[in-house]
């Protein structure tokens, strides 16, 4: 059997398949608050330690370096282990991948809908991404590419979690939807300028990489009318080529499931 763990800041959701990759179970637990990697590691090994698992996929919201096998760095999770991938060999005998969330959100669209080029992007607390060119899913070379909410949105502008300065994910996330709010912003404000960096940011990797498809989910997407704000700006202004827009339908188990896949993706 194949376990696929997403392990989120607030919620870790568990999803069991057997060998032909048919879900049996789907589970969502509470996230504990780690205060070391011991804690990190027992939590994971707790959730399969009954069940006759032999592949263990890992979905975490934050940098997964896929050369050294570990997560260089997560502020949700408040959590950096070098060689995660090692550590978790040692007591478990299967065979362990890790990869981020959105990637693993990635994997799953990619087998979902066949679509050799797209981009996810996901607004929740932070602003992730994944993306497909070629029907394969871009890692780059330490395998934490990708990561297109930490490009340079405000030259010098809002300090982010990953230490750098006038990141997207600082002015179209959670993170940013709180710091806005507190300024003393009505909420039309604040999505205006929300979906202006959202816009901003598809507008340049439409360019950069022609997908066929952006597909825009997580909390602040289903919960705010951005993705319709971002729409009306896409449509007015125009984008290049064919490129067209979506809204993922909320599914708590797009990571878990995604990650099922991660020992095909690695492979080729
Ligand atoms: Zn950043």
């Amino acid at each position: 059997m194949k376990v696929g763990i997403d392990i989120g800041g607030t919620e870790t959701k568990v999803v069991l398949c057997d060998d032909e990759l048919n879900v049996l179970e789907k589970n969502v637990l509470k996230t504990p608050h780690f205060q070391s990697e011991a804690d990190f590691l027992s939590f994971i090994f707790s959730l399969v330690k009954s069940k006759n698992v032999d592949t263990l996929n890992l979905s975490l919201a934050g940098f997964v370096n896929q050369k050294r096998g570990g997560l260089e760095f997560s502020p949700n999770l408040n959590l950096k282990i070098s060689d995660l991938v090692g550590k978790l060999r040692r007591k478990f005998s299967g065979k362990v991948f890790i990869e981020n969330d959105v990637n693993c959100a990635a994997l799953y669209l990619l087998k979902e809908y066949g679509i050799g080029n797209f981009v996810v992007l996901m607004v929740g607390t932070g602003l992730g991404s994944g993306v497909v060119c070629n029907g394969k899913l871009i890692r780059g070379g330490d395998g934490f590419g990708t990561e297109a909410g930490h490009m340079n949105y405000v030259e010098d502008g809002v300090l982010c979690g990953c230490g750098r300065r006038g990141c997207y994910e600082g002015y179209c996330s959670g993170i940013a939807f709180k710091r806005l709010k507190e300024s003393g912003l009505d909420e039309d404000k604040i999505e205006k300028i929300m979906a202006e960096a959202l816009f901003h940011l598809i507008y340049n990797l439409t360019s950069l990489l022609n997908p066929e498809v952006f597909f825009l989910g997580g909390g602040v997407i289903w919960n705010l009318s951005l993705f319709e704000r971002v729409l009306d700006v896409f449509l007015k202004r125009g984008v290049l080529f064919s490129t067209k827009l979506e809204k993922l339908k909320e599914n708590k188990f797009i990571s878990a499931l995604g990650s099922i896949f991660l020992e095909e993706s690695l492979k080729c």
